[in-house]
């Protein structure tokens, strides 16, 4: 079977901010100002701190407001929930984004709760979980709806396809799982306590594989053909005289390859779809409160 070809996300992503980018400069025009994101940030985690100030440029990039709010480690949930509500009322916020996770002493469902659904644009309120499990329009989680974009403009339609679905956690399983749902397939969320997971995925025409394992999901595993999407993002250990490990995904990419059809990469995969999916939340969301028309 010939190499699969690669998923390219780094340049999906690169146009959908793009398009963002000229809808935020409509939307400044027509509203007066410029759609807001709100990003809160408590701790020093290195892996959050990168992924905060990313968010920041990517916003400020794509025409759009930043208001980044970095607390120290140990601020106490009522000033937080406090802030929380500050931002839920403040009207150049469109969108409230808490980066998790929160340091342990601090309620996540408590605080995710406590934000506006309106302005929810990772989609984590139950509220929006909710709207997506019956159907209705809400925000969805960046991560599935990154990978479902790529999905549709890979294969179109995706009725009647077996898709399976490793990892169940609120905030890429089961959403993923649930907008395949939506698009017709016939779905499979697999989980640790699956039996036989290699079987269960080798049954599928598309994989999304969303566990946190280094290259867990092999090349055997896989139906020939496959369409492969890999949401991990696993550093391996330092090879020796280098400071810093490979950054790789829950499947073995280089075997994978041989036997699927099209595969993401890790990284330049899923990975900058996230940021892309966050910003067309916030937009979404700013046409909301102007109570302007959403742009396709
Ligand atoms: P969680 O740890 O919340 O969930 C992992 C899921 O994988 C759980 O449902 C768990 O099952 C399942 N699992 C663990 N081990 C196995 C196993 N051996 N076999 C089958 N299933 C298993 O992770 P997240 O969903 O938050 O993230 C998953 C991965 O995606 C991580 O690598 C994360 O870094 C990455 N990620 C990437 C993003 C991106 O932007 N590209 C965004 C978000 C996450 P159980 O429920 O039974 O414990």
């Amino acid at each position: 079977m010939s190499e699969a070809t690669r998923i390219d996300g780094k340049a999906f992503a690169a146009k959908l901010r793009e398009r963002v980018g000229a809808l935020a400069e409509a939307f400044a025009e027509t509203a007066g100002r410029k759609p807001g994101l709100a990003v809160v940030l408590v701790g020093e985690d290195a892996a959050s701190q990168v992924y905060v100030g990313a968010k920041g440029k990517a916003t400020v990039a794509a025409n759009m407001e930043s208001f980044e709010h970095r607390l120290p480690a140990d601020t106490d949930e009522g000033t937080l929930l406090a802030l929380v509500a500050q931002l839920n009322a403040d009207e150049a916020v469109d969108g409230i984004l808490v980066q998790l996770p929160l340091p342990g002493h601090l309620n996540e469902q408590a605080v995710i709760g406590a934000i506006d659904p309106g302005k929810d644009v990772d989609g984590f309120h139950v509220i929006n979980a909710g709207r997506l499990s019956v159907g209705q329009t809400g925000f969805v989680p960046c991560t599935p709806l990154g990978c479902m974009m790529l999905l549709a403009d890979r294969l179109g339609d995706l009725s009647g396809l077996e898709a399976v679905v490793i990892g169940r956690s609120n905030i890429v399983g089961k959403p993923m799982a649930q907008l395949l749902l939506d698009a017709n397939a016939t779905v499979t969320i697999a989980h640790s306590r699956t039996k036989d997971l290699p079987g269960v995925v080798r049954r599928a025409d598309i994989v999304v594989a969303a566990v946190g394992r280094p290259e867990m999901v092999k090349a055997d595993w896989l139906k020939p053909g496959a369409t492969v999407i890999d949401v991990g993002i696993n550093r391996l250990p330092p090879e020796p005289g280098s400071d810093k490990g490979r950054l790789v995904g829950d499947v073995a990419f280089a075997e994978a390859s041989e036997t699927a059809a099209a595969i993401t990469p890790v990284p330049g995969g899923v990975g900058p779809m996230t940021i892309a999916v966050l910003l067309r939340n916030t937009l979404v969301a700013a046409y909301e409160h102007a109570g302007l028309d959403t742009p396709e």
